[in-house]
């Protein structure tokens, strides 16, 4: 007897479009260029979807398509919990940046921005640069996050530092009684763009910050300018004793492995997708006693900045009030989490989407 493997039916782009709840996918290709990109238009519902686009050699085009799904997604959620009145989207670009990118294919992605009228605004995102926020902007107006010199609001990272920041304030009231971070022991774990803006805030209030980074001249930048820095081996952060740790390099340090060996009352960084698995490893910290001040709620000072750049006037101190909110918003989730005995990552999804129900309805009159 012949024995046939069982057919599995593979998902649907539609499948998955639903699965997530995305109203748009937007596929476009140009010969001539090399372009191929995927533009995911997540929820329009509180105004067009912004997000940066991203240049990634992807394995595969089906892994392109799920980055954008689950970025576009992760941007609705973003900037609903910050109170911006606009929705999700992000954009990747398929390719290896140092191989095909050039002014004809930027300008040709630009084109193709330019033809949903706005209802997707783009920014830079990993493998995209000020060169190529202009190139864009050339053959369209849909583009935030633009140089100073163009107008635009520059480098989003001083103002995603100074959410985190906030947030991290946030974090210690509701663990300590107290914001202050004032002789607390907290670990920075990659010193990049983000991570050294937020040493700047640490060190002023004469918290005891310690960083760690895998590049040398990194480190050496931060403790050139802070001698009180102390330094860590970046593979002995989990087995540090700290009490607030905050993660400013890559995704997904909050996993199986880690969380048992995490020893700090409060977790805050700007490193998008902290949560190896968002579900389980926010219910985790939150039986292992710790508090977690939500990624994407945190680091929204980044968005904030292009948001008001949107809008027209780009006025810092608009943006840095707005950023400053973050502080509040993050004791709303921290409360709600705690009154309704779920992990802040779901309790800060179940505030952004009731202010996108909420505002839906005021928006439709309904
Ligand atoms: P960056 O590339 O400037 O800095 C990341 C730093 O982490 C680098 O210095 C890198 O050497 C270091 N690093 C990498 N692997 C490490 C490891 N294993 N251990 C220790 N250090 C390591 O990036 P950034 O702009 O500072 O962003 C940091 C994080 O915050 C990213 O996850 C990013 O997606 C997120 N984020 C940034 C912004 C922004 O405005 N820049 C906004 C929202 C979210």
């Amino acid at each position: 007897m012949i024995e046939t493997q069982p057919q599995v039916k593979s998902e649907s782009i539609f499948d998955k479009m639903s699965n997530l709840e995305h109203e748009q996918l937007v596929f476009c290709r140009d010969e001539a260029t090399g372009l191929k990109a995927i533009v995911g238009i997540h929820n329009t519902v509180l105004g067009p979807s912004m997000g940066g686009t991203r240049m990634w050699n992807y394995a595969s085009d089906e892994e392109a398509i799920e980055d954008v799904l689950r970025l576009s997604r992760g941007m609705t959620f973003k900037s609903a919990l910050a109170g911006l009145n606009i929705g999700g989207g992000k954009a990747v670009i398929i390719g290896d940046a140092r191989k095909i990118k050039s002014e004809a294919l930027m300008r040709r992605f630009g084109k193709f921005i330019n033809s949903l009228n706005g209802k997707y605004y783009t920014a830079e995102d990993m493998n995209i640069t000020m060169r190529d926020i202009e190139y864009m902007s050339m053959e369209t107006p849909y583009v935030v996050g633009k140089p100073q010199y163009m107008g635009g609001s520059g480098d989003p990272s001083p103002m995603t530092a100074y959410g985190v920041y906030m947030g991290m304030k946030a974090g210690a009231k509701k663990a300590y009684g107290s914001d202050s971070l004032e002789g607390k022991n907290i670990l920075v774990q990659g010193a990049g763009q983000v991570g050294k803006y937020l040493v700047d805030h640490l060190t002023k209030e004469n918290a005891s910050v310690f960083v760690a980074d895998i590049f040398e001249d990194k480190i050496k930048a931060i403790t050139d300018k802070h001698g009180e820095v102390s330094v860590v081996d970046p593979n002995s952060v989990f087995q540090m004793e700290m009490d607030i740790y905050a993660p400013c390099a890559m995704g997904a340090t909050l996993n199986d492995q880690s969380i048992p060996e995490l020893k700090c009352d409060v977790v805050a960084g700007a490193a998008n997708n902290q949560l190896a698995s968002e579900e389980k490893h926010s219910a985790m910290l939150s039986d292992h006693g710790i508090i977690y001040c939500p990624d994407f709620l945190i680091n929204s000072g980044g968005i904030a900045n292009v948001y008001h750049e949107y809008l027209g006037n780009y006025n810092k101190d608009r943006v840095v009030a707005s950023t400053e909110h973050i502080y509040e918003v993050c004791m709303n989730v921290l409360n709600h989490s705690e009154e309704n005995k779920i992990g802040s990552h779901e309790a800060a999804l179940e505030l952004a989407l009731q202010r996108i129900d909420q505002v839906g309805k005021v928006k439709l009159g309904v």
